[in-house]
């Protein structure tokens, strides 16, 4: 009975900030409950709003209070433990508490819904019984097990970071430590990158744990979704397998928290709240006190850095588990390509001879490309430089509307030029490429292969991705053309050459991380090759074959890699050493955009001039200008996210946007375009 409690605190999904104190009305006082959505009027219409307070004394004037009009729910939608990370999220992620809460909630349950029966025709995920027993571990993966399980055993907050190459056997970890939790009657999450969520991964899991896994995640349907998140509520699926958003599945007791791949950018959310589901996932297992394994073969630097201060604890698997040896891997100088052919061509001599040679053996091909095209960065042909802002070192950005090269992190503008500024040749310029060109290249010199495609532009529906890969296995497709889409977690014993496009298109993204991207690339695309008895191979064309994210990638060397890497951030002020906070401002007039930024600007470096704080910019966005509106940034270094809220708080205070212009702020940004 809750009559003590006449009124409640209510917060909505909008970016305001509340929470907001309403009269519980005398018939609903003893079923109101926290955790529930009611009905409320707010700015003149009624409202989803969710209850997280009750109180027997509002904050504000009585008379000024309205009442709620109904309940939505009759048991709370939304846990204690979750009220408590979203509102960690709302701090942290610089969004209101509603928003938060928002992304809690399966999309089905959006608009005060209170069910979402599914399709006649939907088949939920079949259940099936467990069938499978544990694996042999070897010496590597006993230990990390071990260490573990002591975490596990006095169900203590800690963060393992399992740094095991690829084919080392981490899902195998994963699998017996996700026991071990079981067995103290607890639940465990496992994340996993939306991309390498197929139907073979969770096959993996089906096989030994049976009904007792649920799965979330964007490949199945609003009512699919619903019942799957109904089961997990319920209690009657103890294991989680998910995208990004089941870090916020509704687990009684979470014992166990995996993130695999950790460093993958899809954890994080580029819509409000901004939320990275590995840093979120990580805030609330030190609430549960909860166990946490972050996967990868190439952990974010973050991570890694993270064991260095002993903050995490580091396991390593260095060891393939069947004994298979990596590919080898072969680097194009496509400098000296250019000086002998004396025209840029998609595939350099050697790519090509050894595409051919593998058709003729009736092996598979993946021919890779980092990203889709991304035209807007320089470089030159004949000695590979990349022209880049002296003081924040981030590859220089062509806008040519204002024929400039610009730093979009601090605004450093250089005339644009044709001559290199190194070697003095008049081969400056773009070496775009995107996955059309490779396939219809590949198409004119291979006549006879049978040649697939495979980036965002042919996986539009929910099916293609599957429909794709399992044709690929099969043996249908001889040469697969695609994006860091076919670089993921997947298995093809018949592949034995891999084709690295272009490198260098990672290497000169204007991004602080670009050297990490290229190195984690060109390690996960090494990994394709050779999966089966045949030895595979790796060749990456790059015009920057001496840039260590290269030459350390191609030997598969994250040590190498890590150290170089690391000193550069410390000396530039980068992430894990200094936090960034991204601004943008969008409008329609640039001239309104632009005095606004810079008035932002002011007043952010004079509330920060006490503090360790720095604001680059403002400056042009690399895309300057989306769907009509032109896009300026900010960029905000901070020892802590939270010092950088606050300070934004502060100052947006007495700083109000104009309603034409909008802020987006992006906490611990990962991509900044
Ligand atoms: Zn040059
Ligand atoms: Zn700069």
């Amino acid at each position: 009975m809750n009559t003590d409690f006449p009124y409640a605190q209510i917060v909505f999904n909008l970016p305001v900030k509340g929470p907001f104190d309403y009269i519980v009305p005398p018939e609903l006082r003893n079923k109101i409950k926290r955790g529930v959505r009611v009905w409320a009027p707010f700015g003149g219409r009624t409202l989803v709003g969710y209850v997280v307070g009750l109180s027997g004394k509002p904050g504000v004037d009585i008379s000024r209070l309205k009442q709620i009009k109904s309940l939505i729910d009759a048991e709370p939608i939304i846990d204690a433990a979750l009220l408590k990370l979203s509102k960690w999220l709302s701090k942290y992620y610089f969004c209101s508490p509603g928003e938060a809460i928002e992304a809690a909630i399966p999309g089905g349950l959006k608009k005060g819904r209170t069910s979402v029966k599914p399709r006649l025709q939907e088949k939920s995920p079949e259940a099936q019984e467990a069938s499978k027993s544990p694996l042999i571990l070897n010496s590597e993966q006993k230990t990390a097990l071990r260490e573990i399980s002591i975490s596990i055993e006095k169900s203590q907050f800690r963060v393992f970071l399992l740094h095991g190459i690829t084919g080392s056997g981490k899902t195998e970890v994963y699998l017996q430590a996700i026991k071990m939790v079981l067995e103290k009657d607890k639940s465990a999450i496992l994340l996993v990158p939306e991309i390498s969520l197929t139907p073979q991964t969770v096959e993996r899991f089906r096989e030994r744990f049976g009904k007792k896994v649920a799965t979330l995640h964007s490949r199945l349907t609003a009512g699919q979704r619903f019942e799957e998140w109904k089961k997990v509520k319920e209690g009657r699926c103890p294991i989680v397998i998910g995208a990004r958003s089941a870090v916020f599945a509704p687990v009684k007791k979470l014992g166990l928290l995996i993130i695999d791949e950790e460093h993958e950018t899809t954890y994080k959310q580029e819509d409000v709240p901004r939320y990275n589901a590995r840093d979120a996932g990580i805030a609330r297992a030190r609430e549960a006190g909860a166990t946490v394994i972050l996967g990868s073969a190439t952990p974010s630097l973050e991570s890694f850095y993270n064991t260095s201060k002993y903050k995490y604890k580091l396991l390593s698997l260095n060891e393939r588990v069947d004994g298979r040896i990596l590919p080898a891997t072969k680097i194009v100088d496509m400098r000296e390509e250019l000086k002998i052919i004396k025209r840029f061509s998609v595939f350099s001599r050697m790519l090509e001879e050894a595409i051919r040679e593998r058709l003729k053996r009736k092996e598979q091909i993946i021919l890779f490309l980092n990203r889709r095209g991304f035209s807007t960065f320089i470089h030159c042909r004949r000695c590979g430089l990349v022209l880049k802002c002296k003081r924040c070192s981030i590859a220089l950005t062509h806008h040519s509307g204002k024929r400039k090269l610009i730093c979009h992190y601090c605004n450093y503008s250089a005339p644009y030029t044709e001559i290199c500024p190194q070697c003095k040749n008049a081969y400056l310029g773009y070496s775009g490429t995107g996955t059309q060109k490779v396939e219809s290249e590949a198409a004119r010199l291979f006549p006879a292969a049978r040649i697939e495609r495979m980036d965002t532009d042919t996986t539009t529906t929910r099916d293609s991705h599957r429909r794709f890969l399992s044709a690929f296995k099969k043996g249908e497709i001889d040469i697969l053309v695609g994006t860091q889409m076919i670089a993921k977690g997947l298995d093809f014993p018949r592949v034995t050459l891999v084709g690295v496009i272009m490198a260098d298109t990672a290497l000169n993204l204007p991004d602080f991380r670009a050297a990490e991207r290229t190195f984690q690339l060109l390690t996960q695309v090494a990994g394709r090759a050779g999966r089966g008895d045949k030895k595979g191979e790796v060749i990456i064309q790059t015009f920057a074959p001496e840039n260590y994210a290269v030459s350390a990638g191609s030997r598969h060397d994250y040590h190498a890699f890590y150290e170089k890497e690391i000193t550069y951030r410390r000396e530039l002020g980068y992430p894990p050493f200094l936090h960034l906070i991204h601004l943008t401002l969008r409008g329609k007039k640039e001239e309104r955009v632009v005095q606004t930024i810079q008035k932002l600007a002011l007043r952010l470096k004079t509330a920060s001039a006490a503090s360790k704080a720095e604001v680059l910019g403002p400056a042009a966005s690399p895309i300057p200008r989306i769907r009509g509106k032109f896009r300026w940034s900010l960029v905000l270094k901070i020892p802590t996210p939270i010092q950088g809220t606050q300070l934004l708080e502060n100052v947006l205070k007495d700083f109000k946007i104009p309603p034409d212009l909008n802020l987006r702020v992006d906490v611990d940004p990962l991509g900044m375009m």
